[in-house]
């Protein structure tokens, strides 16, 4: 069930209906959205305590939601998701579209810093580099060590930061140091893992796993949400079908049904999702035109100065001309890309 709040409902008004929700044993969601708020209730059989809920202060309206996951659901929470950054004006899922790049690991702080200056020079807001995920280096040291040159770039760039969680002592240190921790593709059904992150109250990415659903996908979202954390980012990263031209096969096709079935915002992965640097742009400006709210990309130094940048990443002048371009499709679907920040100059 979803309570659906009137626009004129009170903060108290809200307060009462959770506490009227909790009292009869189940669990209160609430979301605020941009014209009401609506209450989720999770814990509950059927239509107990209906009755009783509707007849509250502020009440517009009880509704049985159909589908499995509720908290994630469209149906619960008619406008978008905007995930939103203490501290600066950075959001995930508004009109500004989120743009995150970053090498594969951290070779080392120079590197990382060399490409954070680049990136941040075209005016994305998001630096990712993964810590702890199969394809980090092997040495645990300098996987916490990338955590804390990932916080100094934050300092130094304004950048927020983005690393993967794939467990519960790597998620304590992720949630310690990153601004957004990621769930990575092959831990979307890892149910421990996500109900540990739900109790967080950090932005959580999740990748969409290797051959998920979308109604999989959703209901990974669906365990975060229950457990509190509703600043849930969804991320197209590839599945896997019968092809081998790519790496994966990137399905922009769940891109509208997300956006139609569910609130969260939702990024795409060209970089893992096609393997295939060739394919990167083209795919980050499909991604963006079928209304993505960003796109997360590899961005690597130099090849030789990056030997294991990965076979869908891309240098840091592509980088700058995928900006350019996104800049120019922004527009047409309702959207703005963050501005320069200082003084890096997209390709012409
Ligand atoms: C990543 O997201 O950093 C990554 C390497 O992705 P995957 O393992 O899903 O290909
Ligand atoms: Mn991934």
């Amino acid at each position: 069930m979803v309570i659906v709040m009137k626009a004129q409902a009170t903060e108290e008004d809200i307060r009462r209906v959770c506490e009227a929700i909790e009292q009869i044993g189940f669990r209160a969601h609430p979301l605020s959205g941009e014209g009401h708020t609506t209450v989720g209730i999770t814990g509950n059989r059927g239509d107990a305590g209906r009755g009783d809920l509707e007849t509250l202060p502020g009440v517009a309206e009880v509704r049985r939601v159909l589908k499995q996951y509720k908290l994630a659901s469209r149906e619960t929470k008619p406008d978008d998701t905007v995930v939103r950054f203490a501290g600066t004006d950075a959001t995930i899922g508004g009109k500004d579209l989120a743009i995150v790049a970053g090498p594969c690991s951290v070779e080392n702080r120079e590197q990382a810093f060399e490409l954070a200056d680049q990136i941040a020079a075209t005016g994305a807001r998001f630096f990712r580099a993964a810590a702890f995920n199969p394809h980090a280096s092997a040495s645990r040291g300098l996987r916490v060590e990338t955590l804390k040159i990932l916080a100094e770039i934050r300092e130094r760039f304004a950048l927020l930061t983005i690393a993967e969680a794939v467990d519960s002592e790597t998620l304590g240190l992720t949630a310690e140091w990153a601004d957004i921790i990621q769930i990575g593709a092959r831990n979307m059904q890892n149910f421990s893992l996500l109900r540990m992150a739900g109790r967080l109250r950090k932005p959580v990415l999740l990748e969409r796993g290797l051959s998920a659903t979308l109604d999989e996908f959703l209901m990974a979202a669906e365990y975060l949400m229950s457990e509190g954390n509703y600043q849930v980012v969804l991320c197209e990263r590839g599945v896997r079908t019968f092809d081998s031209h790519a790496g994966n096969t990137l399905d922009l096709s769940v891109i509208p049904a997300v956006r139609q079935a569910s609130h969260l915002p939702i990024l795409v992965d060209p970089s893992h999702g096609t393997g295939r640097s060739d394919s990167v742009l083209p795919m980050a400006r499909a991604a963006i035109a079928c209304g993505a709210n960003g796109v997360a990309v590899e961005v690597r130094s130099l090849p030789e100065k990056t030997p294991a940048g990965g076979p869908g990443s891309i240098d840091p002048e592509q980088f700058a001309q995928m900006m350019h371009e996104l800049g120019q499709i922004a527009p047409v679907v309702g959207r703005t890309l963050p501005r320069e920040t200082h003084g890096g100059a997209a390709a012409e």
